[in-house]
């Protein structure tokens, strides 16, 4: 059984996936507490989900793309074969991780976007770096930037770990705390070889909607 806190059909606000329709399946619960977090309402609200039921309810919206995210979808074990059922039915699976659990046991099918948490988040001492030896091309890595601290934090770890050679490298702020133009203005300024991506989905709806 799955903790399940919401299953929604909306389009994909973030990653190089962006403004496409996807289903989300937000798990709950969460082992991180970012200062910046959304989406506090995963961290205990559910109910209850075979696996098999999830995906029939997947099944019912008719598109191929799927995101399972949080919450930290990888607290839950189950989470695992959630993943591997998804995409032997032959769904394009996405999975939005913190980045503090191991990714290595996800199906290799798997789009995985991984958070590297930056000093503001006050959750940078829960980065799993290791997770980085099984990052995949076609992954993602994303850092939500709030300062110029964060900003001077995330090149660092960029440059150190080599992530431009190894996957997409997404650049976001967080929302209401840096402005976007800033962010823009200091990549440009350094010639980073970095995605910068809005969540575009605050900006379609009121930024607090759920379930979008
Ligand atoms: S990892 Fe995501 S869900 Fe968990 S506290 Fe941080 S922002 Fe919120």
């Amino acid at each position: 059984m799955l903790k399940i806190n919401e299953i929604f059909y909306s389009v994909q606000g973030e990653s190089t996936k962006a403004g496409l329709p996807c289903v989300f399946i937000r798990l709950t619960y969460c082992n991180l507490r970012c200062t910046y977090c959304d989406t506090e309402y995963a961290f205990y609200e559910g109910y209850d989900s075979s696996i098999e039921s999830v995906i029939d309810e997947v099944k019912k919206y008719n598109c191929n793309l799927v995101e399972v995210t949080g919450g930290e979808p990888l607290v839950q074990k189950e989470s695992l074969d959630l993943m591997h059922k998804l995409c032997n039915e032959g769904f394009e699976v996405m999975l939005e991780t913190g980045g503090s659990l191991p990714i290595d046991p996800v199906d290799k099918r798997v789009k995985i976007i991984l958070d590297l948490k930056c000093p503001s988040s006050k959750m940078e001492k829960k980065n799993l770096y290791e997770n980085i030896e099984f990052i995949k091309p076609e992954d993602e890595v994303k850092f939500v930037i709030g300062t110029r601290e964060d900003y001077e934090w995330s090149k660092e770890i960029v440059n150190k770990y080599e992530l431009n050679k190894k996957c997409e490298v997404l650049f976001s702020v967080v929302f209401g705390k840096l402005e976007p133009l800033q962010l823009v203005e200091w990549v440009l300024q350094d010639k980073l070889k970095v995605r910068f991506q809005l969540q575009m989905h605050k900006f379609i709806w009121e930024p607090d909607t759920k379930g979008v």
